[in-house]
């Protein structure tokens, strides 16, 4: 943390600073320049806060050095991170796919997604059973049942389950069918449900609020490393901005920002920041282009009747597209694609 004086602030002012940060028990050093002084503060920065140094005389600003977020900071840990998701490594070196259909509406639509997903080179399924929806009135996920088909198309398909969770009385629930937990955009600052994620042993994808900078999405981030759980995925799905062509803006350059300034994987959802089945191809290049861990893919086999986001969810016609862009783009930037893991045998 870095004082500023202002240009008429005293020596006396300035010894008032070091005087009192050194009470606290950190440590300041002072550098005076042609017209202005700076004081450097070392310490336990949170206790300077304490302080409220902003409001002593001669000072003109208080600027923060170091990042809020600590655990999942590059400051802290300089390797970027590899996530673990029932045997699938999410990270630097590989791209993962994930794609499975926007929401679970019948054991035979998430069979028939869960194999269009697999054929697209997915190496993990996705699918909502508890969808938060914008209307009350629409399609609320199928619930509990919901999960079991899930985990049936993971029997069969062998992709490990990637899942949302609504509310913090569901966490354990769903953790008891998923292989990772999805947080959503409209619940990225519920406080509750971060901390219940960080108590589980489960990998989380937390998807970036529409409305969140990029450091109000890594403090979300925070909230759940603070309870334990470092097994964390960033997903950036597109923000809320005056464009009304897209359902979002994608925010691509908010990919090597989060990977500069967290060591956690971060992936892309070219489907819910798109919102049309002609954009996904495209942003799903430009999200492996600009060095993302994976995307996420909303697929449909029959999209005309889907209960949930059937305009940007893929069809059997896209599928070799998909598949052919997820083999061929990651090797040309030093990434390979994740394989699927094999089902495992019935007994
Ligand atoms: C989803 O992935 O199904 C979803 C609801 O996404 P988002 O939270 O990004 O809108
Ligand atoms: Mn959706």
């Amino acid at each position: 943390m870095v004082v500023v004086m202002a240009p008429e602030a005293t020596a006396k002012n300035v010894d008032a600073i070091v005087g009192l940060v050194r009470g606290a028990g950190g440590d300041a050093f002072v550098s005076r320049g042609v017209s202005r002084t700076i004081v450097g503060l070392v310490g336990d920065i949170e206790q300077f806060h304490a302080l409220n140094l902003h409001t002593m005389s001669g000072v003109l600003d208080v600027v923060r050095i170091s990042v809020p977020y600590k655990l999942i900071s590059r400051e802290n840990h300089p390797d970027r991170s590899v996530v673990w998701v029932g045997g699938v490594p999410v990270g630097p070196g590989t791209l993962t796919v994930i794609a499975g259909p926007c929401a679970v509406e019948t054991p035979c639509q998430a069979l028939r997604a869960a194999r269009m997903a697999k054929a697209a080179g997915a190496a993990l399924l996705r699918g909502g059973a508890y969808k938060p929806r914008t209307s009350p009135y629409a399609f609320q996920g199928l619930g509990e049942r919901g999960l079991q088909i899930l985990a049936e198309a993971r029997a069969e398909t062998g992709l490990p389950v990637v899942t949302e969770v609504v509310d913090a009385k569901d966490v354990d629930l769903v953790a008891s069918y998923a292989d990772m937990l999805q947080i959503g955009t409209r619940n990225m600052q519920n406080f509750a449900l971060l901390q219940a994620a960080g108590s589980l042993g489960k990998p989380v994808l937390l998807k970036r609020g529409m409305n969140a900078t990029i450091e109000e999405w890594l403090m979300a981030a925070e909230y759940i490393a603070q309870r334990g759980n470092l097994d964390i995925v960033l997903c950036e799905r597109g923000i809320r901005t005056f464009e009304t062509a897209t359902r979002n803006t994608l925010d691509i350059s908010a990919v090597p920002l989060a990977q500069r300034l967290s060591h956690l994987p971060v992936i892309v959802d070219p489907s819910h920041s798109g919102g049309h089945r002609e954009l996904v191809l495209p942003l799903s290049r430009a999200a492996i282009a600009v060095g993302a861990d994976g995307i996420i893919v909303d697929v449909h086999p029959n999209p005309e009747t889907a209960l949930c986001d059937g305009a940007q969810a893929l069809v059997d016609g896209d599928i070799r597209e998909l598949a052919s862009l997820v083999q061929h783009i990651p090797p040309v930037i030093g990434r390979t694609l994740t394989p699927a893991p094999e089902p495992l045998p019935v007994a």
